[in-house]
């Protein structure tokens, strides 16, 4: 039986072996597509896939489970603007449907596949501070 994600006590330092990084700091590193950790490895492979280990300081950013987190986020973020656009422009030009479709779908992909890396990285970086990867959590007690 794996354990259990609530099992594990939430910690003010993150892992006990590794200084915890400034929230800003690990956010601008893995924005920047950096290790939050050390800022030196690469954190992604490919366009949102996060490598299995910082080639630099070895933490194992493989182990994030981010889940469907991002792209939750994105997609009530896009959604809601794309709609709200939808209804300006409408009520400003009356376009044809087919002009609708002409310019939001570009707009809602690209903004949507835009988004994504950028924010995995935000939660990666918020799972190394917090010490929520694979080699940052404590053992089982008892
Ligand atoms: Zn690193």
């Amino acid at each position: 039986m794996g354990r259990l994600r609530g099992s594990y006590p939430l910690t003010s330092g993150g892992s006990s072996h590794r200084p915890r990084t400034a929230a800003g700091t690990a956010a601008g590193r893995a924005l920047k597509g950096w290790c939050p950790a050390c800022g030196k490895g690469r954190c992604f492979r490919g366009l949102t896939e996060f490598v299995d280990a910082c080639p630099s300081c070895g933490i194992r950013l493989g182990s994030a489970d981010v889940g469907d987190g991002a792209s939750w986020f994105i997609m009530l973020v896009v959604g809601a603007l794309a709609t709200g656009g939808a209804f300006a422009l409408d009520a400003w030009l009356r376009p044809p449907v087919w002009a609708h479709a002409l310019i939001w779908t570009p707009v809602i992909l690209g903004a949507t596949i835009g988004l994504l890396r950028p924010v995995r990285a935000l939660l990666l970086a918020s799972h190394v501070r917090h010490g929520l990867l694979d080699d940052d959590r404590k053992p089982d007690v008892g």
